[in-house]
């Protein structure tokens, strides 16, 4: 079951991967690049999005595709700069690439969450694609308001060039293979109950997380080395590789209204979930992806190994009660 989709799904975001690394590598280390120039990672999460949708679209036609992006911006003139940049990458894979194909291919991902449905962030982790540093492409299948299959392409993860491109499939486990090529592996999660060797990760951007909140919680787990930052869903791939051991991400209080969006989780949570690690909101409910766009009967991401998933909720309602 699902072999076909995972076929396909892993040779797109591979491409996806290994053109959006050259997008980072030609634009971001440019030294004219300035601070608000966030063009560089607009050319790739287009571009990212289009060539994804293609591939979708011709294999499996009329299945819906939600998207994080739609072509509205690069259809406006005083956008032609970013698309025929665009264009420039895309036909590098597939010479019919031109303009007004591009943004309808973009627009295919404007379907809504209902029934069985991809959902796709072409570029997670954005500023971190901008800062030269981790970002993900991932892709999910979701059905019944659980994800069936996620793919997850971590182009600076790297055991290899390349880096490293997960998946899963519901009930079938977790693996990963050097995005260049080679042998897949099983993964697992790590074995660890000492919580003092567990390593802890969060978001990069404070705006995204209570870091402060986090830091407590990791202090009150005792746990030795400081919590490592880091942009993007290769958080949830790396606590499924057994590298990292705790990820959690508890809503900022300064916007208390922000919910989870559906495209940021999908992929990676399935991904840790059948490595043998845990995936919950911070109240340890199951995250619910029957709810639109977002995982609005959720609050905040805790995804763990598994031995310590049950502590670390204990600890978050101690502090809730306390305050
Ligand atoms: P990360 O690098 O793990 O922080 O994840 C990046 C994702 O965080 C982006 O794709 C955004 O959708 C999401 N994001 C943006 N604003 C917030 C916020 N206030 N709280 C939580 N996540 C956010
Ligand atoms: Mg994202």
């Amino acid at each position: 079951m699902l072999q076909k989709e995972k076929e396909i799904g892993l040779k797109t975001v591979s491409a996806a991967m290994a053109m959006a690394a050259a997008i980072q590598n030609d634009l971001t280390g440019r030294e004219t690049l300035t601070k608000s120039d966030r063009s560089p990672v607009t050319i790739a999460d287009f571009a990212s999005q289009a060539l994804v949708c293609k591939a979708l679209g011709s294999h499996f036609p009329g299945m819906p595709i939600v998207g994080e992006e739609d072509s509205l911006a690069i259809r406006r003139p005083e956008n032609r700069g970013v698309l025929a940049k665009i264009v420039h990458y895309l036909q590098r894979y597939d010479p019919d690439m031109e303009e007004a194909l591009i943004c309808d291919l973009i627009d295919m991902g404007g379907d809504e969450p209902d029934g069985t449905f991809w959902t796709l962030d072409p570029i997670d982790g954005t500023k971190g694609f901008l800062r030269g540093e981790q970002f993900a492409i991932a892709l999910a299948l979701v059905s019944g308001g659980q994800v069936q299959l996620g793919i997850l392409g971590c182009p600076n993860l790297r055991s290899s060039a390349g880096g490293t491109l997960f998946w899963a499939i519901r009930g079938k486990g977790s693996w990963k293979i050097a995005a260049g090529g080679g042998i897949a592996e099983r993964v697992r999660a790590s074995a660890l109950t000492d919580t003092k060797e567990m390593k802890f990760v969060e978001s990069y951007e404070s705006s995204h997380s209570d870091k402060d909140t986090q830091l407590g919680i990791s202090r009150r787990l005792n746990i030795s080395s400081p919590p490592e930052q880091m942009d993007s869903q290769v958080k949830y791939g790396i606590v499924a590789q057994g590298t990292a051991d705790i990820y959690l991400r508890i809503p900022n209080p300064a916007s208390p209204d922000y919910r989870e969006k559906i495209w940021d989780h999908a992929a990676g949570s399935l991904i840790v979930e059948e490595a043998g690690g845990r995936v919950s909101d911070i109240d340890g409910k199951k995250l619910d992806f029957s709810r639109g766009k977002t995982l609005a009967g959720n609050r905040g991401i805790l995804a763990t190994n598994g031995a310590v998933h049950d502590r670390v909720l204990e600890i978050i309602a101690e502090l809730a009660g306390r305050k």
